[in-house]
């Protein structure tokens, strides 16, 4: 089974659009996403700008603030504190990484918690911890949805994710506890990665780490979802999962491209549009 994620994000978006023109007619203007780039990291544009239109597709509205890479502290958070403040606003998120001099915690932590769509807050953090309904990082979302789409019911199963990074390994430990799995997180210090990677019933590569995963490293039958997006020196695009071997071997497996990257930009129309529901059910 080929887990399709442009296919799950195209439903997804079709929901999602819907919601998006009722708010337009309940309260006059669509949901409204603000980027913050520092900066001139070329990724970083490059994933700026596909947010951008993706944005525009489900009918929200995104706002750039191109800002220079020498920006002052203060400016920054004298903007976001701009946009927390601001009704009009209601998703903000801080492309990451960050030029060296701005400490990304503390600009993160900047954001309030009902606007930050990239769930990365210690408050949202917090919350996911406890398992109350808060804005969630949206690479890990996908991946549940994605899970979901193989499963019905994952409770119980064995879960092993490789990677441990606050974007997307340690939000998506919590997720797979709060399902009631058993979860390994393995990193670049764990002994013996194989013997860990082979209890898996759902394997979740996400260490940026090209083709780390052979088939020598998945259970028959595993459910394996491939997170890492590296560019090569060739200039092609490599998930974390060697897809032709492992294919053979897994009972589902996402590809890459086309697996969880459609899925995270969906989450992150979802997360703002959660964000304007949640900034009216506060004013209403
Ligand atoms: P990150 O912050 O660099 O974290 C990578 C994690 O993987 C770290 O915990 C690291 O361990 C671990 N690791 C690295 N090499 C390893 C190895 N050989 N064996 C075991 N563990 C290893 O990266 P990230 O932001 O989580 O992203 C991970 C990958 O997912 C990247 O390729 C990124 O481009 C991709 N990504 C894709 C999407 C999407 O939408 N598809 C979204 C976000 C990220 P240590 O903690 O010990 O250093």
């Amino acid at each position: 089974m080929i887990l399709d994620g442009k296919h799950y994000a195209a439903e997804l978006k079709d929901v999602l659009t819907k919601q998006c023109a009722a708010l337009k007619v309940a309260h006059g203007r669509a949901p409204s996403l603000h980027v913050l780039l520092i900066g001139n990291n070329p990724g970083s544009l490059v994933y700026v700008s596909m947010k951008q239109k993706r944005a525009f597709d489900f009918g929200i509205q995104s706002t750039v603030h191109r800002l220079d890479e020498t920006i002052s502290r203060e400016a920054v958070l004298n903007l976001i504190n701009e946009l927390n403040n601001s009704t009009e606003v209601d998703g903000i998120l801080v492309q990451l990484p960050l030029p060296a001099h701005l400490n990304a915690n503390e600009i993160i932590d900047t954001i309030s918690p009902e606007k930050d769509v990239d769930g990365l807050t210690s408050i949202n953090l917090g919350k996911l911890i406890r398992g109350t309904p808060s804005l969630v990082s949206c690479t890990p979302l996908g991946c549940m949805h994605i899970l979901k789409k193989w499963k019905a019911d994952i409770s119980g199963l064995n879960a092993v994710i490789v990677g441990r990074s606050t974007l997307v390994g340690k939000p998506l430990s919590l997720l797979l506890i709060h399902a009631d799995t058993t979860v390994t997180v393995c990193h670049s210090k764990t002994h013996n990665l194989k013997e860990h990677t082979m209890q898996a019933d759902i394997l979740i590569a996400a260490c940026g780490d090209p083709k780390l995963i052979r088939k020598e490293h998945v259970k028959p039958g595993a459910c394996v979802i491939d997170v890492g997006m590296s560019r090569l020196s060739d200039g092609s695009l490599s998930g974390d999962v060697a897809f032709d071997e492992v294919v053979h071997i897994a009972d589902a497996i996402t590809p890459v491209p086309f697996g969880v990257g459609p899925m995270t930009v969906a989450y992150l129309m979802s997360n703002t549009i959660q964000a304007m529901k949640n900034t009216h059910a506060q004013i209403d």
